[in-house]
């Protein structure tokens, strides 16, 4: 705990407390989450410790660069309170331990980070990424270690992520274009709430590729299409980003639908909550974002994690709605279907 960076003077003065009056999955009113912000900082027992799902949500509702949800995730793990079963906790931790199986390209100074999935190395084709495919790392050597905080054990965190770092700096990488918006959010907001340096320059592929169909603007042709966008929740570590999904949309034709559970209001897709929070409310959250999804009238799901798109894909297609990654919208848009 003594490496995060949390502002105890912000909470003791914060009139708003919306870090936990904005959660979607804890009801409580201004005083009450005030008092239970105050005893989680002061190591008391809070019900926050054992009602939060994980949702990430709160280090975006808190405005004033605090951290509450690594601050809950310390707690938890200072007193022992699992967020999934031992077993599960315990299968993740060693899933994802560097064991020398890892993938390296032929590194340049810019390089994809494919992180722990497979699935991202696909999705950088054509002429999108035409210039940094072949420039890329994968595997649990550089997995950005997020996940940890949905089971309470940022000790694994704090133990991983500076190797993580590390490996990458000695590949000599000076830009790390990040395919998942949970290794950006592990190297801008994770590393830095824990003092970690972080020495090369993290893009977030958003940006990355807003200014690819910037450059091929001539070859787009576009989509004129509806569609919806579902944020996960590692975006929540980044929520500066989320303006580039219009931008994105509107470089290739596609009118982003209104939703009920979008922006600042998402719903995660639910799956990771599966093995934290319980069937129930993962089945809960799936459905209102499908129905949502429905009622948005939208002719497409647009997905940024691969995780949510596994989750919910077949949930949508069933409804009527085709889902599709960010990435092979932009590439349908370039005739490269
Ligand atoms: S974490 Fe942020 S929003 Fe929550 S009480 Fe502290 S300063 Fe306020
Ligand atoms: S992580 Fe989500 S569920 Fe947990 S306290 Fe923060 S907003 Fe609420």
């Amino acid at each position: 705990m003594d490496r995060l960076k949390f502002d105890e003077h912000l909470c003791t003065t914060c009139q708003t407390s919306d870090c936990l009056v904005k959660c979607q999955f804890i009801n409580l009113d201004r005083e009450t989450a005030h008092r239970e912000v105050m005893k989680i900082i002061k190591g008391g027992d809070s019900s926050v410790l054992r009602d939060c799902v994980t949702c990430y949500a709160c280090e975006e509702y808190c405005q004033w660069g605090n951290h509450p949800f690594y601050l809950i995730t310390e707690r938890r793990e200072e007193k022992g309170i699992l967020t999934a079963s031992r077993a599960i906790t315990n299968q993740w931790i060693n899933m994802c331990e560097p064991q020398g199986k890892y993938k390296v390209g032929e590194i340049k100074e810019k390089a994809l980070s494919c992180c722990f999935i497979g699935d991202l190395r696909r999705l950088a084709r054509g002429k999108l990424f035409e210039d940094v495919r072949s420039s890329y790392i994968l595997g649990p050597e550089f997995f950005c270690e997020v996940v940890y905080l949905h089971f309470a054990k940022p000790s694994v965190i704090r133990e991983r992520l500076p190797k993580v770092i590390e490996n990458i700096n000695q590949l000599g990488i000076e830009q790390l274009i990040c395919m998942h918006d949970e290794c950006y959010g592990s190297f801008t907001s994770l590393a830095p709430a824990y003092g970690i340096e972080v020495n090369f320059q993290p893009i977030h592929y958003f940006e990355y590729l807003f200014e690819k169909l910037r450059d091929l603007k001539s070859e787009i042709k576009p989509l004129n299409i509806k569609a919806a966008y579902q944020r996960p929740c590692s975006s929540r570590l980044s929520p500066d980003k989320y303006p580039f999904v219009k931008e994105i949309f509107g470089l290739i034709g596609v009118e982003m639908v209104n939703r009920k559970y979008q922006g600042e209001n998402a719903l995660c897709c639910g799956e990771v909550l599966r093995m934290v929070a319980g069937y129930e409310v993962a089945n809960d959250i799936q459905r209102k974002n499908v129905e949502d999804m429905v009622q948005s009238g939208a002719e497409y799901g647009v997905f940024n994690c691969p995780y949510c798109q596994m989750a919910l894909s077949e949930k949508v297609y069933k409804k009527g709605i085709k889902p599709i990654h960010i990435i092979d919208l932009c590439k349908m848009a370039l005739g490269e279907e």
